[in-house]
């Protein structure tokens, strides 16, 4: 068989590289990954990337949007949402997703697998072919949405933290290395200024990360549309990140803490009369 794993650079991902070779051993084990611009993917999990890498003995391959393989030329989850004039795509999913991990997966599985090895003897034949992804335990829902899509594709899945018994390893600490920082400040290791993320995840990046807000903030104003929706009074409607800023500074000035993992942000945040029904969720992308 052979065993690709969906190597986003979460540690989830890493979890499970590691569980696959230790099952299979390392042959026929490929660790695909997206490789995302430094600015909104912290350098911190390139480090992770590439000590999982080392420690496995396998190379990473890049399946890269237009397959650039120069970090600094890969393209944001802002340009590429510039590039279409908008944050979604026409089936209302996320742009960036579909354009930063979802298609350049598809496109490498196409021009890496096939249906008969007589056809293509240097690509994998699909009957021999596991995508593993690192959901946990608790997401049915994600599970068994990517378990039709990859059998829609002729292809099987597996998810090794969800279904496998007997698991070895359940932090990379483990191994000593250091599981990516942006767990520290973020509950997934999403781009920072995440499109598909709720207001606390923008006041962190609004307070740690001030370009990338200020980028998010040009970005609504090109499009003319907010990345965010929010309920005033019950009513859904669109808030700029400018709209949102002087909120933000006041919650900086009230000591509110600059992490996704401080739990009163709600409440803190229902004093401005917004609310938002929202829990942080990790990128539902093509290869994650
Ligand atoms: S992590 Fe967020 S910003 Fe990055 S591609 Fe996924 S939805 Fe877009």
């Amino acid at each position: 068989m052979n065993h690709i794993i969906c190597f986003s650079g979460g540690h989830s991902s890493g979890l499970v590289a590691i569980e696959v070779v230790r099952r299979f051993g390392k042959e026929n084990v490929i660790l695909l990954n997206h490789n995302l611009n430094p600015i909104t993917e912290l350098p911190d999990i390139k480090r992770f990337k590439s000590q999982l890498s080392e420690y496995l003995g396998i190379e990473i391959t890049y399946a890269n949007i237009d397959n650039i393989q120069n970090d600094y030329e890969l393209p944001d989850q802002f340009d590429v949402s510039i590039k279409s004039k908008s944050f979604i795509n026409a089936n209302r999913n996320m742009l960036c997703t579909s354009r930063l991990k979802t298609k350049p997966f598809e496109d490498w599985i196409d021009n890496n697998t096939y249906e008969n090895h007589n056809l293509f003897f240097d690509r994998y034949l699909k009957s021999e072919t596991v995508i593993y992804y690192g959901f946990d335990a608790t997401e049915d829902e994600r599970v068994m949405r990517r378990y039709e899509k990859i059998k829609s594709m002729g292809l099987k899945s597996d998810y090794p933290l969800k279904f496998w018994k007997n698991r070895t390893i359940f932090s990379t600490s483990e191994l000593g290395i250091k599981p990516p920082i942006v767990y520290d400040f973020f509950k997934h290791a999403n781009c920072i200024g995440c499109l598909k993320a709720g207001l606390q995840h923008w006041y962190v990046v609004f307070c740690l990360y001030p370009k990338i807000f200020e980028k998010a903030k040009s970005t609504e104003k090109i499009i003319g549309f907010s990345i965010k929706m929010v309920s005033t009074k019950g009513i859904k409607k669109p808030i700029f990140l400018e709209q949102l800023e002087p909120i933000f500074k006041k919650m900086r000035s009230d000591h509110i803490p600059a992490t996704e993992h401080y739990p009163h942000f709600k409440k803190v945040f229902a004093k401005y009369k917004i609310v938002e029904n929202y829990e942080p969720i990790p990128c539902d992308c093509g290869s994650y």
